[in-house]
């Protein structure tokens, strides 16, 4: 017998990518296509206008790229910003940090505030920076909606009614990549210019789709002399799109994950989907309540509904966790990244997931912990997640006998 072989299914817990439903798999298990031939527009027409329920938005341009989020993250930048434009960029996270970096590679002048790990994206300083700007060279504005890296989710209506309030022209921003689809997301309502997401999550599909959703501000902003781009850009694909191509070869198989994805999140309503999300985050938090343990997210307002953030006790080390977690009980649990390495783990509960997955996500975290020296109780995270996950099934019942 093999040492290393694991039996039995990886519990993949972090936080994208996500577990991909066997429909979904099967779906994207075709034999490849002509992506010139007259039926295509036919798979590719409805995936558009799908895509814009799930952004919430009626007026907003989807475009889908070949790329990670990284690749939406670039295209939303590099198609609406010119070289020394400046931009306003909260920073709480990895994740955070990067899109502020990308901006910076790219020649943009990138105005940070810091925010300190464990918040989020602070409205009233933003409103401050923008009131100051009286000649308005701030063109934009960013924010990471759900900064994976630390479980916290920031409130993008605050950030544009700071923008408002500010009467401040600038784009607004917004990387949904670990919210879109899994967390309410408001693409009209919020005033967003342009929101980016990537497929590995809410969407359950491999890595390998970069999608951005434009206003027409930000198509307004699209013009010569911006940022240098090429494969990234809007115009291209929004002309081919709109009979149903590419301006390049499409990443089939994904193509008909996505509308797989699109069905799947259909049948159960995406306001359902939300709730669950809602309902799963809450179940992650008792346990790490009932371990004694503290999150990343340091008060209610920023609790992220698909990813919980744990900080371990001091003098312990969360990569030890982590690999202990996934050698030994074939879980994979999340890094802490950056400033946060090893001072954390974080469990993913996004995507196709239910609470009896998530609780042994929650058992195997707890005897990863124990392992590595951790005095928690066995059993007490799972124990508080099933009395929270059952409280949520029994307000439930009643809503529905209530209707
Ligand atoms: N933004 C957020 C919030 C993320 O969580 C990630 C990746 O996890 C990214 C951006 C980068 O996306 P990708 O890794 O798909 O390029």
């Amino acid at each position: 017998m093999s040492a290393t072989r694991k039996p039995g299914r990886n519990f993949l817990f972090v936080p994208g990518p996500t577990n991909i439903p066997d429909r979904i798999l099967r779906a994207m298990h075709i034999a490849m296509e002509d992506h010139r031939s007259s039926d295509f527009p036919k798979l590719t027409l409805p995936l558009y206008e799908r895509l814009k329920k799930i952004f919430k938005t009626k007026e907003g341009q989807v475009v889908i790229f070949p790329s990670s989020g990284t690749g939406a993250w670039e295209s939303a930048l590099t198609n609406t910003l010119a070289p020394g434009n400046k931009v306003l960029i909260a920073r709480f996270g990895q994740f955070s940090h990067l899109w502020g970096e990308l901006a910076r590679r790219h020649g943009l002048e990138v105005i940070v505030q810091d925010e300190e790990w464990g918040t989020g994206a602070n409205p009233d300083r933003m409103e401050e920076a923008l009131s100051a700007d009286k000649n308005r060279e701030i063109k934009g504005v960013l924010v990471v909606h759900n900064e994976t890296a630390t479980g916290v989710t920031s409130n993008v209506a605050a950030v544009r009614r700071a923008l408002d309030a500010a009467k401040h022209p600038a784009l607004l921003y917004v990387d949904g990549v670990s919210s879109i689809g899994s967390i309410d997301f408001r693409f009209d309502d919020w005033g967003v210019d342009v929101a980016i997401t990537g497929s590995q999550k809410g969407l359950m599909l491999p890595a390998g789709l970069g999608i951005v959703c434009a206003s027409k501000k930000a198509l307004g902003a699209m013009k010569d002399g911006n940022l240098r781009h090429c494969y990234f850009d809007l115009a291209d694909q929004i002309k081919a799109n709109a009979t149903g191509y590419f301006p390049y070869t499409p990443a089939l198989p994904m193509l008909h994950g996505l509308r797989e994805a699109l069905d799947i999140i259909d049948e159960e309503g995406l306001e359902n989907v939300f709730a669950r999300h809602h309902h799963l985050g809450k179940g992650a938090r008792a346990a790490v309540e009932a371990w004694g343990l503290k999150l990343c997210a340091k008060e209610p307002k920023w609790h992220s509904d698909t990813v919980t953030a744990i900080m371990v006790p001091a003098g312990f080390n969360g990569a030890d966790v982590i690999d202990i977690a996934y050698r030994r009980y074939n879980l994979a649990l999340g890094a802490g990244l950056s400033q946060v390495a090893g001072k954390l783990f974080r469990i993913g509960h996004l995507g196709d997931l239910n609470e009896l997955m998530l609780l042994g996500a929650i058992a195997g975290a707890e005897m990863a912990m124990r392992d590595t020296g951790i005095e928690i109780e066995l059993g007490s995270g799972v124990a508080a997640a099933q009395a929270e996950f059952r409280d949520g099934m029994q307000a439930k019942i009643k809503q529905v006998a209530a209707e």
